[in-house]
């Protein structure tokens, strides 16, 4: 085969059952191979690994690409399924068959129990297969698996990794694996080869449990004459103390992210960061990431998922972003409908609202919160009026008054306002704010009651003080 001529890397998830831990950590292979592809100018595929129809969902496959959607990982190929190459598998697996690089084996499951039983007491349900039928000639009408012929004339596989340097695999420890199953349906080591090399792909930047796939994988390029990619097998996210992904992590997906107000931006620098440094920072946007990355300061070391700093991340993120964007993702992540739920308010209200509360709030969910809340203030009980010391009862009073004869109502004029109110009667802002906050509100915390106003607007004001 020629030189490929370009960077050419996939994102390769299996849609199965445990997309849970899979999601997490497929994002951040996906945002990985993402990264390489455009800080390469080169391209970045993603083909969905669909094959063990048994686990395979397609709702696994639409939260996938819906997830990729999310995080604005866009493919630049149409996105390839391995369901629907099955063709592709058996040709590949034919000529390889007519090459001799595999064999039929008709072998069961139980005669290789009983032969393996002197060797290996342990009971394991995998053998490491003795090569009975390798050099078989008889054909006989019984169902065959097709094995792969692993040379016995050498020793090693050496594969220079991009980030964990020169790995050795024994053959001794390779024993003839299946490449296709008893039914025709090709596995994983076999499918994954043909289609980085159809798919022409340079890189192969994947999850470290698939180290051991590897040298499987070599042969199979070897004996098909094509070209090997590079490989690069990426640490997995573990959990806080470094140890697996506990059930709490591990039984959130991105989805559930999303769902509690995690911003995409932030997930995704997140993630970045969890296996990877550019000194210590960590804050870095997109295009900055695209411009800096290199597998260089990618970290070997299991990356340790701490809840908490993607909290404090999406904070930062959360404050600087802008309002009427915020609004919209309200509308697509945390509550469908929520622009009717808030219906009292204009737009213009919310976005100003937002613009108070987004320095205040950690997720997007505690904001939608918070604006529900400002939309729908409750009625006041009668003891919360009652309660109202005389002083605070002229307060509203005044400033109704006040209210109703100032336009336009700026923040700086408010403020002046209830300076002057509190100083020439020598009592302090204290005193009189909690019932004005718990009226234009409904919380006694919120920001200063100026900017509420100015946000709300003299006539949504005047209404709820009224109600004082
Ligand atoms: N489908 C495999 C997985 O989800 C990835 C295969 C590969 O990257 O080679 O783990």
């Amino acid at each position: 085969m020629t030189q490929r001529p370009e960077v050419r890397v996939r994102f390769a998830p299996s849609p199965t059952g445990n997309f849970h831990i899979g999601n997490l950590r497929n994002s951040f292979k996906a945002l990985f191979n993402w990264l390489f592809a455009r800080h390469a100018g080169g391209r970045f595929l993603v083909r969905i690994e669909d094959t063990d129809l048994a686990r395979s969902r397609e709702e696994f496959t639409a939260i996938i690409l819906d997830t990729l959607a999310w995080c604005n990982l866009s493919a630049d190929e149409p996105i390839c399924f391995q369901s629907q190459r099955s063709d592709i598998y058996a040709f590949w697996a034919n000529e390889l068959l007519a090459r001799g690089a595999l064999y039929r084996c008709y072998c069961t499951q139980e005669e290789m129990r009983q032969r393996a039983r002197g060797v290996s007491p342990s009971g394991d349900e995998y053998f490491f297969y003795d090569g009975l039928c390798r050099d078989r000639k008889d054909q006989p009408d019984k169902p065959f698996v097709l094995r792969f012929r692993v040379p016995r004339d050498r020793h090693d596989i050496v594969v220079e990794d991009l980030l964990h340097g020169t790995l050795r695999f024994p053959l001794s420890a390779i024993d003839d694996f299946v490449i296709v199953r008893s039914d025709g349906s090709p596995m994983y080591n076999f499918t994954v080869v043909v289609d980085d090399a159809l798919m022409q792909i340079s890189h192969v930047l994947r999850g470290d449990d698939h180290i051991i796939n590897t040298p499987r994988q070599v042969l199979i390029y070897e004996a098909a004459g094509w070209q090997l990619p590079q490989f690069a097998h990426m640490p997995l996210i573990l959990g806080k103390d470094g140890a697996k992904l506990s059930k709490r992590d591990a039984a959130t997906s991105v989805i559930d992210y999303r769902r509690g107000g995690i911003l995409a931006e932030a997930l995704c620098n997140y993630l970045v960061r969890l296996g990877w440094a550019s000194g210590d920072r960590e804050i870095i946007s997109r295009d900055e990431l695209v411009h800096i990355f290199s597998l260089k300061n990618v970290g070997v070391k299991g990356a340790q998922f701490d809840y908490a700093k993607l909290l404090w991340m999406n904070g930062v993120y959360l404050k600087d972003m802008d309002a009427h964007d915020l609004m919209a993702r309200i509308e697509r992540d945390i509550m469908p409908g929520f622009r009717q739920k808030v219906e009292s308010l204009r737009d213009e209200q919310i976005a100003c609202l937002i613009r108070l509360y987004q320095s205040r709030c950690k997720t997007l969910y505690e904001l939608a919160t918070y604006l529900m809340q400002l939309a729908h203030v409750p009625e006041l009980e009668d003891h919360e009026r009652v309660q109202m010391a005389p002083v605070q009862q002229d307060a509203v009073q005044e400033l109704l008054h006040w209210l109703a004869s100032t336009t336009p109502l700026t923040i700086d004029l408010i403020k002046q306002y209830l300076q002057t109110y509190v100083a020439e009667r020598n009592i302090t802002l204290a005193d009189i704010t909690g019932p004005l906050r718990r009226a234009l509100t409904g919380s006694t915390s919120a920001p200063s009651i100026a900017d509420i106003i100015v946000c709300l607007g003299k006539e949504e004001s005047i209404a709820r003080l009224r109600k004082l």
